[in-house]
């Protein structure tokens, strides 16, 4: 997929204009927003907890190799199977092939953003296994044949009543979207079976803990845990910047997850898995293998982009962007959307493919002033628009315009002479006050006189 500047304004024009959408869109991310802002104002010294936590992500980050090893060591120890995956396809190439060796024809999974970004169902499909989403919004998705369109709400996109004529169609019997606990009831007992049937088990991981070579999950459905214990085979696909060296830092990253993301101390379940089922445990897999996934995350080390590496993918920064909020996820083109998506896309997938994302954003600062760990969005963003232009990445007539723009804000006396003769070229333009720039728009014509001659004049002086 990519994303160019006429393929994002489009998608973006759809969404806007869509009503059902746009209050989907306002209540999901303003009650995110809320309910984010109150647990910070209740939890101590969430600031002091907020810059620890982010001198602990720099300084696992200066030191991940090791903590990799260590990882993969204690893992190994506990008795999983680990694989390292350079890029998507060895990944999906990775898991297909333990699909087969086990003749697998029915996986389930739980939520995980990595095996979006690799594709994961799809090159299932294509092996013959089917793959079952089963945390209810991916799971709505998944049916309405649609990607995510929030980090941690995939279908926050979907009314109450789309829903209810997703799984109406599922169950073969229409559902009452007015009747949440029959809806759910009705999910739970079509999932239930798939759970039972699967051969297989597949999930993402919040976070690798390297001292013990543990996996921790965080979700808030019961389906992360019957994913990760019902099926006799698990496959945990992480990407490689996700691991905590300690538990104590571990503690702090899920002190700050749950909050930033749901306004929740801690996330309903959170779920530990530290090898396979041992021969006297009831239940769990009999064999666990863990993918760390690189593409693309290690070419980001030690450079101006390693901060993105801290991210904890908690949403918070998508439920504050204002072109988020009117977009929607799906004008990304990226399994990662909003202010994060808009950053990691273009590093991940390419610049050249997603040239818009550095430009999704007003730089009004919120993303970073909300993210547990006070990623600086906005400044990669500029990085990342500067990366374009040295690229030369921008169609021409943007480049062109951008530069005449550059050349004309640079020379004082051009900037004086060309805003005074368009201050006497504008009235004709101006109409009720504003200038018309296209579709609803109005900008404001220019003031009869600049800053600059006022200030010449002392008259701002004489105004304070
Ligand atoms: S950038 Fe920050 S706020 Fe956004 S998803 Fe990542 S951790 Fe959360």
């Amino acid at each position: 997929m990519t994303t160019t500047t006429s393929e994002f304004r489009q998608r973006a024009a759809l969404a806007i204009e869509d009503e059902r959408l746009q209050s989907a869109l306002d209540t999901a991310t303003e009650n995110f927003r809320q309910a984010r802002d109150q647990a910070f104002a209740e939890l101590p010294d969430a600031e002091a907890l907020r810059d620890h936590f982010k001198s602990l992500r720099q300084a696992t980050l200066g030191q991940l190799a090791q903590h990799l090893e260590t990882f993969e060591t204690r893992a190994r120890e506990a008795g999983a199977q680990v694989h390292w995956a350079r890029d998507g396809a060895e990944a999906c190439a990775t898991i297909v092939q333990i699909a087969r060796r086990h003749q697998v024809k029915l996986a389930v999974k739980g939520k995980s953003m990595a095996t979006e970004e690799i594709h994961l169902n799809q090159a299932l499909e294509e092996a013959g296994v089917e793959a079952v989403e089963t945390d209810m919004g991916d799971w709505l998705v998944q049916l309405a044949r649609e990607t995510p369109s929030h980090i941690i709400a995939p279908a926050i996109h979907k009314t109450r009543q789309q829903a209810a004529e997703l799984l109406s169609r599922e169950a073969g019997q229409p559902l009452p979207a007015d009747d949440i606990p029959a809806l759910t009831a009705a999910a739970r007992a079509l999932m239930r079976q798939r759970f039972l049937n699967a051969g297989m088990g597949i999930s993402g991981g919040n976070i690798a803990v390297a001292e013990s070579g543990s996996l921790v999950l965080v979700t808030n459905e019961g389906n992360g845990r019957m994913a990760t214990s019902v099926p006799p085979l698990h496959v945990a696909l992480i990407g490689i910047e996700k691991v905590a060296p300690t538990w104590d830092e571990a503690a702090v990253w899920l002190a700050l997850l749950g909050r930033s993301a749901a306004g929740q101390p801690l996330s309903v379940y959170t779920s530990v898995l530290t090898g396979p089922a041992r021969a006297a445990d009831a239940d769990g897999p009999r064999e666990l293998h863990i993918v760390l996934l690189d593409n693309g995350r290690s070419r980001l080390l030690g450079t101006k982009y390693e901060e993105v590496l801290q991210c904890i993918r908690c949403g918070a920064c998508l439920n504050v962007c204002p072109v988020y909020r009117e977009a929607g996820g799906h004008a990304y083109g990226s399994p990662y959307c909003g202010p994060i998506g808009a950053v990691i896309t273009p590093l991940l997938f390419g610049l050249e493919e997603y040239e818009a994302l550095p430009h999704a954003s007003s730089l009004c600062g919120a993303c970073r002033d909300v993210c547990p760990v006070r990623i600086d969005l906005p400044r990669m963003l500029i990085e990342l628009r500067a990366d374009e232009v040295e690229k030369r990445v921008l169609p021409w007539r943007q480049r062109k315009l951008e530069e005449a723009a550059a050349f004309v804000l640079k020379n004082d006396k051009l900037m004086g002479f060309l805003s005074a003769a368009l201050r006497r070229v504008q009235g004709p333009f101006v109409r009720a006050g504003g200038l018309k720039s296209g579709g609803d728009r109005q900008l404001p014509g220019l003031a009869p006189r600049s800053f600059r001659q006022l200030w010449a004049a002392g008259a701002l002086e004489e105004k304070k």
